[in-house]
């Protein structure tokens, strides 16, 4: 079976036009008491960037903090309070931030129309009713989150994202003059996650034609941004998400997001620097890959954190191999149909130990 999978419809890409969201949103507004939910991250609370947010008389701005990954219990509070706001729902659901803000902009959206807790719909295609419209504002380019069929979360028992097609975004924003001001370790771990989404994907066992397409485009994008220097990485960055989400959506990724998974879930370890450590383990499975995340890591002068599995206890150990075991497709794209036999628990607790 080939999958049939959505994408979003409409995107507008350019340096500044993030001015044009006015214009787009008031099409989106029925009357004068319409009501529109800002989810921000609040790095911006105090930026020039606030004054920007298009705000109506009965609009929402919903500061949001991401000093932890979303969880699905945070998603559940903030889908209360928007429903305290307003008796209605509202008329569009707008996320500015990074790929932790953007989720959660997803994740409200599409609690706002299917009742209980979001929890209940971690895993693929149980979400019953389309969600609120959504747009995604990427402030920080790599996760690929504004083109993906998924918002990611950690939930009382797994991690792991609400995947269906209500889930994709009705429209994007990607303005590249947002990114400025990332710190630059942030940006580099980011952006490194663009990177392994590529080499997951160009060397898996889903790879079709349509994957490779977008993933040698962002492979060599990211290795333009992070091995010179040029007045339009940030433009470059941005684009290499989206293909690199683009490639990952017909293909897969594999072992290295397999891991990060478990560092997440137990260490609260962020994913793009949780994939950054993993990374450098994993010469045997990505060589090239590997090889030249070292030449960028260099290039960029950074020091990855390194003996983080110094304290960690054997239960811990054994509950991130449960975790990163979990992810069969991931698996089974890096090694092939018969990955049971190559990568069993004893191999990857051997992984993890080496970080
Ligand atoms: P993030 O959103 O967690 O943000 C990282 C840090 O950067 C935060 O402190 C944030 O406040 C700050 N930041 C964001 N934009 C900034 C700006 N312009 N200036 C200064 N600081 C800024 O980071 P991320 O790496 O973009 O996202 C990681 C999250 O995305 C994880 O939760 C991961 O699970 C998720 N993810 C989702 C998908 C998907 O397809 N939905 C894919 C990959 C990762
Ligand atoms: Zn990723």
């Amino acid at each position: 079976m080939f999958r049939n999978f959505k994408i979003v419809p409409n995107i507008i890409f350019g340096r500044g036009c993030f001015n044009q969201l006015d214009e787009i949103l008031s099409a989106r507004r029925s009357n004068h008491d319409s009501c529109i939910v800002f989810v921000v991250d609040d790095v911006f609370e105090n930026h020039a960037l606030k004054e920007r947010i298009p705000l109506k008389n009965r609009d929402m701005l919903l500061w949001v903090n991401v000093d932890d990954e979303p969880k699905t219990k945070y998603v559940d509070e903030l889908t209360a309070r928007v429903k305290q706001h307003n008796a209605n729902l509202p008329e569009g659901v707008i996320g500015i931030g990074g790929g932790s803000t953007m989720d959660l902009a997803k994740a409200i959206s599409l609690m706002l129309t299917n009742p209980g807790s979001s929890a209940d719909y971690q895993g693929w295609d149980l979400i019953q009713n389309p969600a609120v419209y959504h747009v995604g504002i990427p402030t920080l380019s790599g996760t690929g989150a504004e083109v993906s069929r998924t918002t990611v979360l950690t939930g009382p028992k797994k991690k792991l994202g609400l995947n269906s097609d209500y889930t994709v975004f009705d429209q994007v924003v990607l303005d590249p003059e947002l990114t400025q001001g990332v710190p630059a370790d942030q940006r580099f771990y980011t952006g490194m996650d663009c990177f392994i989404h590529c080499i997951e994907s160009l060397t898996g066992t889903y790879l079709n034609a349509f994957s490779r397409a977008y993933g040698e485009k962002a492979n060599d994008l990211c290795l333009e941004v992070f091995l010179e220097d040029g007045l339009e990485n940030a433009d470059k960055l941005m684009m290499a998400s989206y293909f690199g989400g683009m490639s990952i959506a017909y293909s897969q990724v594999g072992v290295c997001h397999a891991l990060s998974y478990g560092l997440s879930f137990v260490l609260g370890i962020h994913h793009g620097i949780g994939n950054s450590i993993a990374f450098d383990y994993l010469e045997e499975f990505y060589p090239e890959g590997v090889a030249q995340f070292r030449q960028m890591l260099d290039r960029q002068n950074i020091e990855l954190p390194r003996n983080i599995m110094h304290d960690v206890r054997d239960d811990q150990l054994e509950k991130m191999v449960d975790v990163s075991l979990v992810l069969e497709p991931l698996w089974e794209n890096a090694l092939g149909s018969d990955w049971k036999k190559k990568m069993t628990r004893e191999r990857i607790r051997d992984l993890y130990l080496r970080m």
